[in-house]
């Protein structure tokens, strides 16, 4: 037990230190925080649907028609016909045979990833895919090689030098949650057709934001044939809870089969099923929302720009600013909570190391004069502690 407080002093010690705050209010645009009600600038709530009253109403009715906990995993008795409709919702929505919702994104990797590869295959991962990407990898048991962030030139060589595995399966996020870049997800089609490989992507920060219909990156470059396994989240822009997973119907199928992450685990609430199934329907109906939504990124984007700050190459509402330093980074966030804006630092090992960085979010509730007044503030801060 000494290990843990030796741990915790190193942590303190390199500013990596984390802490639970708590939110006194709803998610949305404004939050309360300690008693005091900031701009929220972290959120993955893109569309403001966290709170939508027709969610909540849709929430409140099915908690009155099935109750509250379904007592059961889904193979036994607790599969509600909510699942039913939300996975024939989501598989037209991705215009794929079929649709199997998971309890998060983080149990869908694990449970598909370690399904789909084992100690034969090899799975070829971008450097920055998602933890739980990761941890679906380590999870399988396969060969585990990481390619240089969107390098084609990289991934294309491990290609060439892996044509005895079983298996080939490149993962990749279509929008990274820390850069808030975008995946060459047409290119790393091409490599997969060229060299005989499979593609499962993962669309937690894409769906319900790109796409005609909003239904992520993989729609708004028109691949959905190139790409068998589309993993994406129904907790970020969808603004409820649990993911998904849209393939053909063999494929779903054999995760029902196969997905430990799925079988020992009891169902989602129907509350949240029917949240869901409203919240697509609301993102097919209002694509405003996600016009309002980029035009929020790019002004703010733009500003920051302006001020000085290193985006990175973000193109997506997720704008990461660069610090460098934890410490700092932690202090940036510090000062300007006191300024009544919200956004939590994000160090190592959430992002490498030297990378440290506040990680602005938008969304499509958030008023322009509140992100002008946040731009103000960000930059002065800025200047104070000698990032800009
Ligand atoms: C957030 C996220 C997940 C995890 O999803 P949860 O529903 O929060 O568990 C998985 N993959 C990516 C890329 C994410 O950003």
């Amino acid at each position: 037990m000494a290990k843990i407080k030796e741990e915790l002093q190193i942590l303190e010690a390199k500013g990596l230190k984390r802490k639970l705050v708590f939110l006194e209010s709803e998610q949305s645009d404004t939050i309360i925080i300690d008693g005091s009600r900031c701009l929220n600038l972290c959120s993955n709530n893109y569309l403001g649907l966290a709170n939508d009253a027709r969610l909540k109403e849709a929430a409140v009715k099915a908690i009155k028609e099935y109750g509250v906990g379904t007592g059961a995993s889904r193979l036994v008795c607790g599969n509600t016909k909510l699942y039913q409709e939300l996975e024939e919702k989501l598989a037209q929505f991705k215009q794929t045979e079929a649709a199997l919702v998971f309890n998060s994104g983080y149990t869908a990797n694990i449970g598909i990833i370690s399904s789909l590869a084992d100690e034969k295959d090899i799975v070829l991962s971008d450097r920055l895919n998602h933890a739980s990407i990761i941890d679906g990898i380590l999870l399988s048991g396969a060969k585990f090689r990481r390619y240089a962030h969107k390098d084609m030139v990289v991934l294309e060589g491990i290609l060439k030098k892996t044509r005895g595995f079983q298996r080939r399966l490149i993962i990749t996020d279509t929008v990274f949650s820390m850069d808030g870049d975008i995946a060459p997800v047409e290119e790393i089609a091409n490599l997969a057709e060229a060299y005989d490989a499979e593609i499962m992507v993962d669309e937690a920060h894409a769906t319900g934001v790109f796409g005609n219909r909003g239904s992520g990156v993989v729609e708004h470059f028109g691949l959905g044939a190139k790409i068998r396994f589309q993993m994406g989240t129904l907790s970020k822009a969808v603004g409820s809870f649990g993911a998904y997973i849209c393939a053909d119907k063999d494929a779903i199928d054999y995760l029902v089969n196969k997905a430990r992450s799925l079988i020992y685990t009891t169902s989602l609430p129907p509350a949240i099923l029917a949240a869901s199934i409203k919240a697509i329907e609301i993102i097919e109906k209002e694509p405003e929302r996600r016009q309002r939504l980029f035009e929020n990124a790019e002004f703010f984007r733009k500003g920051l720009q302006d001020s000085g700050f290193n985006t990175l190459d973000s193109k997506t509402p997720i704008i990461p600013v660069l610090v460098g330093d934890p410490k700092i980074t932690v202090e940036f966030s510090r000062k300007l909570f006191q300024q009544g804006i919200y956004c939590t630092g994000i160090r190592p090992p959430t992002v490498p190391e030297g990378t440290s960085r506040l990680r602005f979010t938008v969304i499509a509730t958030h008023k322009r004069a509140d992100l002008e007044i946040a731009l103000e503030k960000i930059a002065k801060i800025a200047k104070e502690l000698k990032i800009i």
